[in-house]
């Protein structure tokens, strides 16, 4: 079954109760399937060894196979009289709490299996083990890539030339990075150790911040006299187009 949990969760690791929709013991047999607590008794068929034998016919001559008893299935055991709530089966539909604690670190399609948290074995056979799948959402300040993850930070282009200390949002609160004059667009800047934490390890991936020039679509007349004043002087130092302008 699926567990969907937050990226904030997934960083921390949660405790997650969850409600499964299983086949659980009946209560009226207590998972044997007889009724008035008659229980099973030996399989007429097979007389309680569960298989049976079986002659086939071969170039050889004559095989003796044994196989599955078809009138218990195998199991050794019938019951004649079956209880009505779970007609014999000894296992009803219902629902079972459990608490998964989920490690910090768990990406989507991380799996955990639960022994004995499965659907419960017919005439009161052992449960069977679950599967818990994570599916981690989708953050809407950090895009997970791994362990690491990314931020896009915007700053003028003004900034960008000048230099400016802005503020990034990490998963441990805020912190100042410095951008030095005559940064690029697209420029990525990793602070170690402040990403997803390893998944069973005690170190963490790293925070990318990824500097993007965000230029205002309206400018006031002050603004744009002043940069108009700036135009030539810049566009005389821009390199010709090419690869690798941007890293
Ligand atoms: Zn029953
Ligand atoms: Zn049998």
């Amino acid at each position: 079954m699926k567990v969907a949990i937050t990226l904030r969760e997934a960083a921390d690791g949660v405790h997650k109760k969850v409600k499964l929709r299983k086949q659980v013991a009946c209560k009226e047999c207590s998972g044997s399937g007889g009724a008035h607590g008659s229980g099973a008794s030996d399989c007429p068929e097979c007389h309680g060894s569960g298989r049976r034998r079986q002659v086939v016919r071969t170039l050889l001559g004559q095989m003796v196979t044994e196989v599955a008893c078809n009138r218990c299935g195998g199991r050794g055991s019938v019951v004649t009289d079956p209880c009505g709530a779970c007609r014999g089966t000894g296992t009803v539909r219902g629902e079972e709490t459990v608490e998964v604690r989920i490690p910090a670190g768990v990406a989507r399609g991380n799996y955990m299996d639960l022994q004995g948290h499965g659907d419960a074995g017919e005439h009161g056979g052992r449960p069977g083990g679950l599967r818990v799948v994570f599916d981690v959402g989708e953050d809407e300040i950090f895009e997970r890539h791994g362990d690491d993850l990314l931020v896009d930070v915007p700053v003028s282009p003004v900034d960008l030339m000048l230099g400016v200390k802005v503020e990034v949002p990490t998963l441990d609160g805020r912190v100042v990075l410095k951008v030095p004059a005559g940064t690029q667009t697209h420029k990525v800047f990793r602070l170690r150790g402040k990403g997803m934490p390893r998944l069973h390890r005690s170190d963490r991936g790293d925070q990318l911040v990824r500097i993007l020039a965000w230029t205002p679509e309206k400018i006031t007349a002050d603004e744009k006299s002043r940069l108009e004043s700036l135009r030539a002087g810049l566009a005389s130092r821009v390199p010709a187009p090419g690869r690798g302008l941007v890293d």
